[in-house]
């Protein structure tokens, strides 16, 4: 097993550690993420098993509902404002991080760019991954 994904914010407030290897790894250009980031996409790893995760401090939450219907909560600290995770009532068990939280950042690898349709010309991401207009099915 490789070593656990080791992150949190950027004021040190919250911790997590994850005993997994992620299930996808997205960047994601849809209007929700451009907002949140504060630039054109947010950077994303999604574990399969909340188990797995060991999360340390108070994430503050807030809920919105992204363009599938679903209830998406956007987790950050409530000192530095810095965003963390992004835990998904619909499906409990997954748990997604943004990739600038890890420690090492350079461990994230993305496979896909969703919401591309959204994407912005000054936003250019890798011409190389596959390009969904929206999450890819399943
Ligand atoms: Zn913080
Ligand atoms: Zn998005």
């Amino acid at each position: 097993m490789s070593d656990a994904y080791t992150g949190g914010c950027a004021c040190g407030a919250i911790r997590y550690e994850i005993s997994a290897e992620p299930l996808f790894s997205n960047d994601c250009q849809c209007r929700d993420c451009q907002r949140k980031s504060g630039t054109g996409h947010g950077s994303y790893l999604t574990f399969p098993r909340r188990k797995d995760v060991k999360f340390t401090g108070e994430a503050r939450h807030w809920d919105m509902v992204g363009d599938s219907g679903n209830v998406k909560t956007r987790g950050f600290c409530p000192v530095c404002g810095s965003p963390v995770c992004l835990p998904f009532s619909a499906m409990p068990d997954l748990f997604t991080i943004h990739a600038a939280s890890l420690d090492d950042p350079g461990r994230y690898k993305p496979q896909a760019v969703t919401y591309h349709a959204r994407g912005h010309a000054w936003d250019q991401v890798d011409p190389s991954l596959p390009k969904f207009d929206k999450m890819p099915p399943g």
